[in-house]
């Protein structure tokens, strides 16, 4: 149990200290958030999904501490954030390739234990001759394409697919997946679709467990749920429907320093393009976080940060290292340089600020820059 050792971890700090912001991630927050979510979906499993290094937390920590939690299957997008995790992760845990194998990769997959999800002919084809060098069936997830459109098997392949699967000793079907368009409209008829799909599917894969389900998944009816559900937003503190349940907890906090504070009399522009006039004299904060840490610049006229619960509203455009936000509202000398506004946080969700910029929790969460100062807790 060595390895459970090294995930004991104390607050520490990564990417400069010193930044002018901070991005504070809640480490205990995610734990519970993955307690609550497997009991929710008992008896299906919840897997983590840990791409784009855990939707920009971190893979290997996010990875470690859940699996301290007791999950055991994590998904990433490609071969080489699979290799990058392999180590961080004990060897009997299951890491799955979304995208499955490129030509080339199948063999530094196979030696560090690395399951495909196998999307198309070809790469099964591919999987099965690498496998034949080995003594033990090799495991691979297939994924369908049950009408989403994007990656998997074509229908009119499932019966090559399936013949072909029971002849290849090399191979295992460990899993059946696919994955929802819609899941996060309830009412979409493209879900109850799907599922239809699915079920008729699985028909040619007897006794393999189902996965189709993504955080908004999960909280679709019971049925859409199969044996593993694959988790990512949910985890991380995104939006989710819990009916008649608590939500799930913010995960982060997103912070950003006062850098100036001045008072410009009416009709003096703000910002690049000038694209904001004063119609009276105005107090703003510069705020030392801009759209190269991840804030859209579609935030502009519409976006806020808040300061012990008040909102100030951006004014102008936002820079690569800043924005500038009307303080008019609070006293003068309740800021100074140096003072922590809230960016994400108590009185602003990651979903209030993704929908303020006109996008998902998932853009807004996976773009938030590598400049941040990174805080584990
Ligand atoms: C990214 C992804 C997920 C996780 O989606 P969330 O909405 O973050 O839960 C699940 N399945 C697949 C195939 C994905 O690409």
């Amino acid at each position: 149990m060595d390895w459970i050792k090294n995930t004991s971890w104390k607050p520490t700090i990564r990417h400069r200290p010193g930044g002018s912001a901070r991005l504070t991630i809640h480490i205990g927050t995610l734990a519970e958030n993955y307690d609550r979510l497997a009991n929710f979906v008992k008896p299906a499993r919840v897997a983590a999904v840990v791409k784009a290094d855990a939707y920009g937390l971190g893979a290997e920590r996010i990875a470690a501490v859940l699996f301290a939690h007791g999950c055991r299957d994590f998904f990433v997008a490609d071969c080489g954030e699979a290799l990058a995790l392999r180590s961080s992760l004990p060897d009997w845990s299951n890491i799955y390739v979304l995208s499955g194998m490129q030509p080339g990769q199948e063999h530094s997959c196979i030696q560090n234990g690395i399951i495909p999800v196998i999307n198309t002919l070809d790469q099964w084809a591919n999987w099965a001759l690498a496998a034949q060098a080995y003594d033990d069936p090799l495991p691979v997830v297939l994924q369908v394409d049950s009408g989403m459109g994007r990656l998997g098997i074509q229908p009119e392949d499932i019966p090559v697919i399936a013949g072909w699967s029971g002849e290849e000793p090399s191979v295992r079907i460990m899993l059946l997946m696919s994955h929802l368009a819609c899941a996060d409209e309830p009412h979409h008829p493209l879900n109850q679709a799907q599922l239809a799909e699915m079920r008729r599917i699985a028909g040619y894969f007897p006794n393999v467990p189902i996965s189709l389900a993504n955080s908004a998944g999960a909280f679709l009816e019971e049925s859409f749920r199969g044996d593993i559900i694959r988790a990512g937003i949910a985890l991380y503190g995104g939006p989710v429907r819990l009916d008649g349940l608590a939500p799930l907890d913010r995960v982060i906090d997103l912070e950003a320093s006062v850098i100036q504070i001045r008072t410009l009399p009416a009709g003096k522009a703000v910002g690049y393009g000038a694209a904001h006039v004063t119609r009276s004299p105005t107090r703003l904060a510069v705020i030392g976080i801009g759209y190269a840490d991840g804030l859209p610049r579609s935030l502009f006229g519409k976006g806020a940060v808040y300061w012990e619960g008040i909102r100030l509203p951006m004014v102008g455009r936002i820079s690569m290292d800043s924005i500038v936000v009307d303080v008019s509202a609070l006293p003068s000398g309740a800021l100074s340089p140096g003072t922590l506004v809230e960016v994400i946080g108590k009185h602003q969700s990651l979903a209030d600020l993704a929908g303020d910029a006109g996008t998902i929790a998932h853009e807004i969460l996976t773009g938030l820059g590598t400049r941040l100062e990174r805080i584990y807790r």
